[in-house]
């Protein structure tokens, strides 16, 4: 009887695992046709030549108390000149710090439409770049400088393009919104005055579009096919503390249990057993999912096969690979310590701070209630230093993530759509307030060097 049940459970096993094989060759991806658009060499030449004039801006972000409004002036200054249309037919309203709201009437108020990008970039050492950061030198195949990518490049983009559409007399079925803030990358209030001011003329966008994804090569191990990247969330941010007292002393003559060596045993245990939560929402299922027809061999076995191996996938993958676990859970970074200040004397006070990056799986409460029962056993104290939540998850089965999805596929045929989660903030994350389809894409080919 026994050996009837060994070999009924052998022969499932069998069973599913040809059923997987199989499946990996019906998913594998054959599409060899579809290639990307042709890009006209002339008009691509004049546009990299109007963007540089943006880059060679010195915006370093805004500050209150800098105040450094100047260089944000020449920069709406320099797309005034590049984009007179623009400014001529569209409405703008300055914020305090040089943010930009331009507002483009369409046919319709309904369903309105916001842009985003931010005007700032964070500051560059002149010795690591091949030509000057602000110099927005351009070759025959690149423009140099800092914010080419992050963002001047969406910021050129729409502008551009809302330039050339007025040119031709286009008028948008919908009003359109360009925002820009001159403080994303030091976490502002630039984008929050934009949306304070569209919660009190009751504009609820319909879609908003701010960075964050792209279209990449090589950020999957073994997926050829580019793939465009739209970000539906953004993980948030928590500093906590760990403190350890003691009474001090004299390293000639060292106690048990003083403050550094309780320190040591907390981080080993908390970096031996992880402690927080793991789990593969849809979102992070559908990225697998979708670039595995174009993995090699056994990765699209796996990945291909989520309806077999998801908990092995979810077991597995956070041990082996570090941004694997940043998909799956929050992550745990210890960054900053301190002890005493001399060589012979035991700290009557010590403590190690941790960076966490939370996951919409486990709030902040959540997570601190967990540390801290570690941080307890060896009698430590927990500070909240400070704490941002996960933002909310933007909706994928909805229209507007369908309409995003058609215009990508429509400008980029040959890549692969997918959701994905944003391990870093942008302003983005302010927008959730008053929409709940805030994605983060922006539709440029980027290529990760491994
Ligand atoms: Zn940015």
């Amino acid at each position: 009887m026994g050996l009837y049940i060994i070999l009924g459970i052998l022969g499932i096993l069998v069973l599913l695992f040809l059923i997987a094989l199989l499946h990996s060759l019906v998913i594998k991806d054959k599409d060899t046709t579809s290639l990307p658009r042709p890009v006209d060499p002339v008009y691509s030449d004049r546009l990299a030549k109007r963007f540089s004039k943006l880059i060679q801006v010195k915006t370093l972000s805004y500050t209150r108390e800098q105040d450094n409004i100047i260089p944000f002036h020449q920069m709406h200054k320099e797309m005034e000149t590049l984009f007179p249309n623009v400014f001529q037919h569209l409405r703008k309203v300055e914020f305090e710090g040089g943010s930009l709201l331009l507002k483009w009437r369409g046919k319709s108020s309904e369903k309105p439409m916001v842009l985003m990008a931010h005007q700032d970039v964070v500051p560059a050492d002149k010795t690591d770049w091949s030509f000057g950061p602000f110099s927005g030198e351009v070759t025959d195949t690149e423009v140099y400088g800092r914010g080419t990518l992050d963002t001047k490049s969406t910021l050129f983009s729409f502008y551009q393009a809302v330039e050339e559409l007025l040119e031709e007399g286009f008028k948008p079925e919908q009003d359109i919104y360009l925002s820009s803030s001159t403080d994303e990358e030091i976490s502002g209030f630039g984008a929050e005055l934009a949306v304070e001011y569209l919660k009190k003329n009751n504009i609820t966008p319909y879609i908003v579009l701010d960075e964050g994804g792209a279209i990449v090569s090589g950020a999957l191990p073994s997926v050829k096919r580019p793939l465009a990247l739209v970000g539906v969330l953004e993980k948030g941010y928590l500093n906590l503390k760990f403190v350890a007292k003691s009474r001090g002393g004299h390293s000639s003559t060292p106690p048990k249990n003083s403050p550094i060596p309780r320190l040591a045993a907390f981080i080993t245990d908390v970096e031996k057993r992880f402690p927080l939560k793991t789990k593969m929402i849809p979102e992070v299922e559908d990225l697998f999912k979708t670039a595995a027809p174009s993995m090699n061999g056994t990765y699209r076995f796996l990945f291909g096969n989520m309806w077999l191996f998801k908990p092995l996938i979810t077991w597995l993958l956070p041990k082996i690979n570090p941004y694997g676990r940043a998909l799956l859970s929050t992550t745990i970074a210890f960054t900053m310590q301190n002890g005493s200040d001399a060589a012979n004397v035991i700290p009557s006070e010590a403590y190690v701070l941790c960076n966490l990056r939370t996951h919409p799986i486990q709030n902040i409460a959540s997570s601190i209630k967990v540390l801290q029962k570690i941080a307890n056993k060896y009698d430590l104290e927990t500070i909240l230093v400070e704490g941002r939540e996960a933002s909310p998850i933007s909706n994928t089965n909805g229209d507007t993530y369908r309409y995003l999805y058609d215009q990508i596929k429509a400008a980029y045929p040959d890549v692969q759509i997918s959701p994905y989660i944003m391990l870093g903030g942008t302003d983005a994350r302010f927008f959730s307030e008053v929409t709940e389809s805030a994605f983060r894409f922006s539709p440029i080919r980027m290529i990760i060097m491994n």
